[in-house]
């Protein structure tokens, strides 16, 4: 039987890299169904202050499944990010981004021999994204930063459950506790609090600068991480350049009743349109997506043909060997297809 899920190709080269990613699917007689939403920037201009339609949002939260491409946040003082929006609405509280060396996809790391294989948890919700900023005078702007105790547990549990899904041996807390004492204080706490629960893992905690050097100086040092919302966001754009870039790093949005995978890449209007975008990460999300599913065979299959793709040097205009000429986005996904 096939499970039905709810698909958003989204903005600028969303479509592209959808488009591709589903055909790969296609090809691998992935049992899946789509079920097409209207979200994305031409809604939001329409007049939808969340950038989808009630319709949308109706099968998103029947599904509980939201694949989803790339969206462009509208533009403009007041003007709330649809992403952000999104994970909001349905709670989505853990960000869970896998970061690993893939062959054929240089870094400075492989070339060391140095082999990453890393997830940093983000808390998607809380902390300065409740956007809670004023200002006081014309020249002091002030904002707020809200961390909680429920809201850190509930993405601290996920990152030690998924830890321990994944067979690791660590988790660590990366903070700033030594100068925001109550927030950040607060969710330390809250962290081995909970770790009192998993005897089985390692927990530590790093300060975030410190955190930040060692990953750059000695990523196999970590094998995860879970951190609030905007320190989280950092590192994880930090660790995507460990791997590759942004064209590599892939998303999931975790919540109890809906989740939503994604790349962490956004809509690159500087080359939308025109075929050429590396659909790499998005494929990658797709591939969580179908093990969060069960669908551990077709994801796999899929993920097999991709990393023989990337090591028979095959790429797309962004990455890879330069003297070797690249493939458009619908060639690459012609030639994972190909490799299946
Ligand atoms: P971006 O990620 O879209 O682009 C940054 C650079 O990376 C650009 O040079 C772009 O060409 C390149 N790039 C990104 N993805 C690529 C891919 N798959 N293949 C090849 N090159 C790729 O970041 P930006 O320019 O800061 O943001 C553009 C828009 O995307 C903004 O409106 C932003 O709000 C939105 N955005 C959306 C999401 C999301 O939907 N989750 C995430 C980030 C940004």
């Amino acid at each position: 039987m096939k499970t039905k899920i709810a698909v958003a190709k989204g903005d600028g080269i969303g479509p592209e890299i959808m488009d591709a990613v589903l055909r790969i699917f296609e090809a691998n007689e992935v049992p899946l169904e789509y079920e097409f939403v209207e979200m994305g920037k031409s809604y939001f201009d329409a007049g939808h202050s969340t950038g989808m339609t009630e319709a949308a949002k109706a099968t998103i939260e029947n599904l509980g499944i939201l694949f989803k491409g790339p969206m462009e946040t509208p533009k403009g003082k007041g003007v709330k990010s649809i992403n952000v929006t999104a994970r909001k609405v349905w709670n989505t509280y853990a960000n869970q981004r896998d970061f690993r060396s893939l062959n054929g996809v240089q870094t400075v790391f492989s070339k060391a021999g140095v082999s990453i294989n890393l997830t940093i948890i983000r808390e998607n919700i809380e902390d300065t994204y409740g956007g809670i900023e004023h200002m006081m005078t014309n020249d002091v702007a002030v904002g707020r930063r809200i961390i909680t105790r429920p809201g850190s547990a509930q993405v601290i549990r996920y990152a030690f459950e998924m830890a321990r899904r994944k067979g690791y041996k660590k988790l660590a807390c990366g903070h700033k506790a030594n100068i925001m004492k109550l927030t950040d204080g607060l969710f330390l706490e809250t962290f081995y609090e909970i770790a009192k629960e998993y005897p089985d893992l390692q927990a530590s905690d790093i300060i975030v600068d410190d955190l930040c050097m060692k990953l750059v100086s000695h990523p196999e040092m970590f094998q995860s991480i879970v951190l609030t919302n905007l320190q989280g966001d950092i590192v994880s754009d930090l660790c995507a350049g460990l791997v590759g870039g942004l064209g590599f790093a892939p998303s999931a949005n975790i919540g109890d009743n809906i989740s939503i995978f994604e790349a962490v890449h956004g809509t690159a209007p500087d080359i939308a349109g025109r075929n050429i975008a590396n659909p790499t990460a998005l494929l990658l999300s797709g591939i969580s997506m179908l093990r969060y599913l069960g669908l551990t065979a077709n994801a796999a299959t899929i993920e097999n043909a991709l990393l023989y793709t990337l090591e028979k040097g095959v790429h797309t205009g962004d990455f890879g060997d330069r003297s070797v000429p690249s493939k458009n986005t619908s060639e690459f996904a012609d030639c994972i297809i190909a490799n299946l």
